[in-house]
């Protein structure tokens, strides 16, 4: 197995002086340097032939044994330099200072193919000085959840870091997971996660509260030229450019997850990609009763801060902190307010896009976000199953009068009697709006059916993969990972994975909510 480095971020940023886990505050540094902690038995449980395409890596290179020792923490490739970021962030609203990557440690960052570039990054790799009270460690069953989901995430086409790989520790690790004080061992694990790079909102805000305005510049140098080479040495006039284009990014993600059902659950700064990728997952969710108030974390049960429906607010709230963070580097705020604008248009560029796919037309009119509100309004009230309720909506055209396609969308007799003839009314008038839009009925239902996934990972159909792996047997996620690999498409044999929540699932934990434990 060889992979290429270059890694930059060490060499262009300023670093930690000490190095090793020591706790510590970490004063004008991007990062210190840490060793992965090793574990007792590294094993492969699953990993993405695209992901490990992108690092040049085929079958035969994960194969070899030293694969599960490399990416379970225990050798290292010539080229490595583990680290650890440092970092702040908002959590649910309050300034919590510094936080840094308490159990990621970077490894390197790989060179791709024509000169991608992917910084490799363990989860649940080991203590580092930013560990705070915590065992640097992580669950299998988080670890399953992050390696599926970043690759089920890319391949319905919203921007997310990457999966390499899934490796077993054959060691406990200790959580309590309802926050009951019955704490108990759980298999550990280690994913291999991959993105440009992992430099969030937090990495700013944190020199900006310490006054550190030389990092806050070196910082924001480093990201034009490696992440947005066009930009570079265009002085203030590129860095507001550069602040709009996160702002847009930002908008074009969440639109994604909106348009596919996904909660994130936790949006704290820190969770926030400075390339507007999505992020940490940790208690993430699947819309399927259409709800927006749903959160699927139960940290954040009380306040719902972060549920489905606000998270573009939310986005550009954490946008705020940034812009405020950035604002030493200005000598006015109006470019900073002028990126915050861009946020709008973009979201109203990405939310009028999803719309005019979800519903099957060519563009969006104002009287269609009308329509769109009012169906959502129904799929709440009638309780409704989001995924399979538009992905029926594009193929009822060609069942003719047949409603049978919008069967199994349904959770509740009552609250789909309820809203049955609203239903059917809006169904006439969405129908007459296709028939006044200049794409034909192909067109329409090719729109609609890349817009409106067949398979999305439901929390309960990765819970059934835990469950297998906890015992022993990882072909589940493998499976899973192959299911998700084609959301948009029929794949045969396989509706067990395209199927409404089932009874046992609604209200076990895992599958209907998650606590932060992991
Ligand atoms: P998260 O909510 O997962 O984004 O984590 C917030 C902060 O807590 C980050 O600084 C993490 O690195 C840190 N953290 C979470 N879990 C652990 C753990 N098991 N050990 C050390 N640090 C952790
Ligand atoms: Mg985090």
């Amino acid at each position: 197995m060889q992979i290429q480095f270059d890694n930059a971020f060490l060499r262009e940023l300023p670093g930690d002086p000490e190095s090793g886990p020591r706790i510590r505050e970490v004063e004008a540094a991007a990062w210190s340097r840490v060793d992965p902690a090793p574990v007792s038995a590294p094993h492969l449980l699953a990993w993405s032939p695209e992901a490990a395409a992108l690092v040049g890596l085929d079958a035969a290179d994960v194969a070899a044994p030293d694969f599960a020792r490399v990416f379970g923490g225990n050798a290292q490739l010539p080229g490595m330099q583990p680290w650890a970021g440092n970092y702040g962030g908002h959590q649910f609203g309050s300034w919590a200072g510094q936080l840094g990557d308490g159990r990621a440690i970077s490894l390197g960052e790989a060179l791709g193919a024509q000169g991608a570039r992917w910084e490799l990054q363990l989860k649940g790799a080991g203590r580092t000085p930013y560990s705070r009270f915590a065992d640097g460690r992580a669950v299998l069953r988080s670890s399953v959840r992050e390696f599926l989901c970043s690759e089920a995430m890319h391949h319905l086409g919203v921007p997310t870091t990457r999966a390499l790989s899934l490796v077993g520790t054959g060691e406990g690790v200790v959580r309590d997971m309802f926050y009951d004080g019955h704490p108990r061992p759980e298999p550990g694990a280690i994913v291999c996660r991959m993105a440009p790079t992992f430099l969030r909102f937090g990495s700013w805000q944190l020199p900006a509260a310490r006054g550190d305005v030389a990092l806050l510049r070196r910082l924001t140098d480093y990201t034009q030229r490696y992440h947005f080479p066009e930009l570079a040495g265009q002085g203030e006039a590129g860095d507001a450019e550069w602040f709009a284009q996160v702002c847009e990014r930002t908008a074009w993600m969440v639109a994604g997850w909106m348009r596919v059902g996904f909660v994130h659950g936790v949006m704290n700064t820190d969770n926030m990609s400075i390339l507007g990728l999505t992020i940490d997952y940790g208690p993430y969710g699947w819309v399927e009763d259409y709800d927006p108030d749903w959160t699927p974390n139960t940290t954040d049960a009380q306040g719902r801060r972060y549920r489905f429906g606000t998270q573009p607010q939310v986005a550009y709230w954490n946008l705020t902190r940034l812009a405020q963070s950035l604002a030493p580097l200005f000598k006015e705020v109006a470019p900073l307010e002028a990126g915050l604008a861009r946020f709008g248009r973009a979201w109203d560029l990405a939310h009028r896009d999803l719309v005019a796919r979800k519903l099957g037309l060519a563009h969006c009119r104002d009287e269609d976000l009308r329509l769109f509100a009012e169906l959502q309004q129904l799929l709440q009230e009638g309780q409704v199953d989001m995924t399979l309720f538009f992905r029926a909506l594009g193929e009822h055209e060609a069942a003719g009068a047949d409603r049978a396609p919008f069967a199994e969308a349904f959770y509740d007799a009552d609250a789909r009697a309820g809203i049955e003839a609203s239903l059917l009314g809006w169904l006439k008038r969405h129908r007459a709006r296709q028939l006044d839009d200049p794409l034909d009925a192909e067109q329409r239902r090719e729109t609609m059916r890349l817009a409106n996934p067949r398979y999305v990972l439901r929390n309960w159909l990765a819970q059934e993969a835990i469950d297998r792996a906890e015992q022993g047997d990882s072909a589940g996620i493998t499976e899973l990972l192959d299911v998700m690999r084609r959301p948009y498409e029929e794949q045969p044999g396989r509706g067990h994975y395209a199927g409404a929540r089932p009874e046992w699932a609604r209200h076990r934990a895992g599958c209907s909510m998650l606590s932060c434990s992991s």
